[in-house]
């Protein structure tokens, strides 16, 4: 019992030593549409623009910044003793590639009643699983790209389209070529593997825990399930040109909770 006790003091004395070492550390670029990676001591609580965002048991955070995010942040620190730390953010603006075509058959800006049904149906399920995410903290496994090829389109162009403004392209494509592998960039739980969605064809979706997930769209094969636990490096299928494609290629996107993040910016925060 007596040896128990002082292991527990020696563990405490570390804790209070390994705590008192960590100022507030961030790591990505602050710029719209970004990821980035930050550290408190641990039992600090912190708020972005007077929201809470989760901590990991480690003292590990992630915050989002969308495509439009405005010029600053407030990020407000409140430590265990009570004592609080604001720090304004500066976010840097970014250029985006705006693509207009004028002159084009209606039906390829419109999808159809029967398109439309199932992009619904599909937008349902993507956003249910963003609301649930996963206070695991897989994301500490640090991230890789989940293919090889040539990048072939960036996060945050868009096309507008007889005048009629589409999504923002929100993701990285990756032309690695037809049956090209595609890998877990990270740790993470496979929340969903879809055959056959509208827009995505075969399409997986990650969590890595505390809001981050991420989708391998177009896929030509899947090769894991849903519920299934992925280590960084495994397989999840392979390169395809499946749903509404122009040509093989993988389409890597990243999201925190609701807000889609650059995957390049992921991993400038996470890379390993
Ligand atoms: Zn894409």
């Amino acid at each position: 019992m007596r040896r128990i006790l002082t292991g527990c003091v020696v563990l405490l004395l570390l804790s209070v030593t390994v705590n008192a070492a960590v100022p507030l550390q961030l790591q990505g670029n602050l710029s719209q549409g970004s990821l980035v990676k930050g550290r408190v001591e641990v039992g600090t609580k912190v708020f972005l623009n007077n929201t809470a965002v989760a901590t990991t048991p480690n003292g590990f955070f992630l915050l989002a910044f969308h495509r439009e995010a405005p010029a600053t942040a407030l990020l407000k620190l409140v430590r265990d003793t009570g004592e609080t730390e604001t720090k304004t953010l500066t976010i840097a603006p970014r250029q985006w590639d705006i693509q207009r075509l004028t002159g084009l058959p209606a039906k390829m800006v419109t999808p159809d009643p029967v398109a439309e049904k199932r992009i619904a149906l599909d937008n349902a399920q993507i956003k249910a699983l963003r609301r649930n995410f996963l206070e695991i903290p897989y994301f500490e496994s640090g991230f890789i790209l989940p293919a090889k090829g040539r990048i072939s389109g960036v996060f945050g162009s868009q096309r507008i389209l007889n005048g009629k403004p589409k999504n923002p392209h929100n993701g990285l494509d990756i032309a690695g070529g037809l049956g090209g592998a595609v890998w877990a960039p990270a740790d993470g739980v496979v929340v969903l593997a879809a055959p056959d969605m509208y827009y995505t064809g075969n399409t997986v979706f990650i969590d890595h825990g505390f809001g981050l997930i991420s989708v391998y769209a177009h896929l030509q094969t899947m090769t894991v399930q849903t519920g299934q636990e992925v280590k960084q490096g495994d397989s999840l299928g392979t390169i395809g040109s499946t749903g509404r494609s122009t040509g093989p290629h993988l389409h890597w996107g990243t999201t925190l909770g609701s807000t889609h993040v650059d995957p390049a910016m992921v991993l400038e925060a996470l890379g390993n």
